[in-house]
């Protein structure tokens, strides 16, 4: 005979055959968490601060006085914590993207998918800002689940108009904030000010952008999380029985209190009682199946069923299920951030070829791209002789005048125009050039011809060595070098 709690508690069962954001008729159901506080919540609070505030700001900042972030992918310009980078800098930006991936193939393998639940801009500004401003406008859980159930009346409609109103404001700053990254806060500024049809191209995107993210984080939410992003499914691969996870120990949580031993049906659920250290708790088990775990989840998962793909480690369940211990008088750690080895009492391998290997790999791309960046110069300049013709003779003197043809490329890595003026010490040599010094403009690559003049007596055996002396200027004076160049010339015997 079942009691009264026994058939509650069945009513609150996940189903087993579909999500829980998900209904019979495969509706969505949408999921509004149980509030929580605890020393994760705290915690998570605190970083989601220290993110927004960094993304509201970075725009703003400037280095060297170029802006601390600036993807210009109109000019096809860069500028990553004050470095200038260009299109021709693939090589450069593919070890960037190459030492993301890495970096957080790493991060998954050892500390699971804390990305997701701390850092990712779909959890943080959910969680952090829209659910906030949902909590404002139609109250705690219990009052927004009652409001989403409750049948359409001049209230309900006067709040959903106000919560979607105040959405649409703040996805209006989170959306303009975003585009000042792609074109930078002065332009930015410039077009606010200005009718939107002088900027049909970005106001578009604008618009556009808005609508995305107004759906993404007002209403598509932990769907995202489940149903389109990539790295969710990956999460397979990356993950191993030594990374860290959320997980339940059902060694010391079964059998539930008041109900029958759940069907242990997971692979880890399986490892867990056959190794675990503690052992099961035969009659009662020190999970109440309150439920209140699966009330605060964002995704709406059961974490007694195991690891699954929803759940994305905010540790939600965590502070939950801890405050159910204290009040029962029971030690915190139910739920907790483990791994599946160290559940079972196995050892965890903290050197083990996966993470070796990634953090090989990691350390690799970083040095090589440190290396490159320390030493690459603002201005790139090499000089190369003319194929076409070794020498011409300029007269026909005992001692002729000789002139060799040569080019100048000049690669420009910053943001400034600049110039290169080429100078010769030796008074025999001569540089001939329409243009002397040459405008090389920013993140351009231009070349130019030029020829050096002298007579056959400065040459041994028809040929010789000179240097020519490169000097480099941006517009601004901020940097200035010399550079030195050994040329070959060339003559008849
Ligand atoms: S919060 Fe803890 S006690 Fe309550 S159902 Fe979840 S695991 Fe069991
Ligand atoms: S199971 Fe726990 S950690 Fe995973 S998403 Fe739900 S609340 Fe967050």
């Amino acid at each position: 005979m079942q009691t009264s709690s026994e058939k509650a508690n069945q009513s609150k069962e996940l189903p087993r055959d579909r999500l829980a954001s998900m209904d019979e008729q495969g509706h969505r159901v949408y999921i509004h968490p149980s509030d929580v506080q605890g020393p994760y919540k705290r915690w998570r609070k605190a970083f989601h601060t220290v993110l927004l505030v960094l993304f509201l700001v970075l725009p703003w900042i400037q280095i060297q006085g170029k802006p601390a972030i600036l993807l210009d992918i109109g000019q096809r310009r860069f500028s990553i914590f004050g470095l200038a980078f260009w299109a021709h800098d693939t090589p450069l930006l593919l070890l960037v993207g190459l030492s993301v991936l890495f970096g957080i193939s790493l991060i998954t393998a050892i500390w699971g998918r804390i990305w997701c639940g701390w850092a990712c801009p779909e959890t943080v500004f959910v969680d952090y800002v829209y659910r906030q401003i949902e909590r404002w406008i139609e109250g705690n859980a219990v009052q927004r689940r009652r409001l989403a159930a409750s049948p359409w009346t001049t209230r309900k409609l006067l709040l959903k108009a106000a919560k979607w109103l105040v959405f649409t404001a703040v996805t209006l700053v989170i959306s303009h904030s975003f585009i000042a990254y792609f074109v930078g806060i002065d332009a930015l500024a410039v077009m606010i000010r200005h009718n939107p049809y002088d900027n049909p191209g970005t106001f578009g995107v604008m618009a556009f952008i808005t609508a995305v993210l107004l759906f993404a984080f007002g209403w598509f939410r932990e769907q995202f999380c489940i149903v389109m992003c990539p790295y969710g499914r990956l999460q397979s691969a990356l993950l191993d029985e030594h990374s860290r996870i959320v997980a339940y120990d059902i060694a010391r949580g079964e059998p539930r209190r008041g109900s029958q031993p759940v069907q242990v049906e997971s692979a880890l659920l399986q490892i867990e009682r056959e190794t675990a250290q503690t052992p099961a708790i035969q009659n009662q088990g020190d999970c109440i199946d309150c439920f209140r775990c699966v009330t605060a989840c964002p995704t709406g998962m059961d974490i007694r069923r195991g690891l699954q793909l929803e759940c994305i480690n905010c540790m939600a369940c965590m502070d939950a299920c801890d405050e159910v211990m204290r009040n029962i008088k029971k030690p915190a750690g139910l739920i907790r951030y483990t791994s599946q080895n160290e559940m079972a009492g196995k050892a965890v391998n903290h050197t083990r070829p996966r993470v070796l290997l990634l953090s090989l790999a990691l350390v690799g791309l970083m040095g090589g791209l440190a290396t490159i960046l320390t030493t690459r110069p603002p201005v790139k300049v090499t000089i190369f002789n003319a194929k076409t013709t070794p020498y011409q003779m300029l007269d026909n003197k005992t001692d002729p005048m000789l002139s060799n043809q040569f080019y100048l490329t000049a690669s420009n890595y910053t943001f400034e125009h600049g110039e290169v003026r080429l100078a010769l010490d030796d008074a025999r040599f001569k540089i001939v050039s329409q243009v002397n010094p040459v405008q090389i403009n920013a993140g351009k690559e231009d070349k130019q011809g030029f020829f050096i003049t002298f007579p056959k007596s400065a040459l041994q055996n028809g040929r010789t060595q000179i240097q020519v002396r490169l000097l480099t200027r941006a517009d601004d004076g901020s940097w200035q070098r010399e550079l030195t160049q050994e040329v070959p010339l060339v003559g008849p015997f």
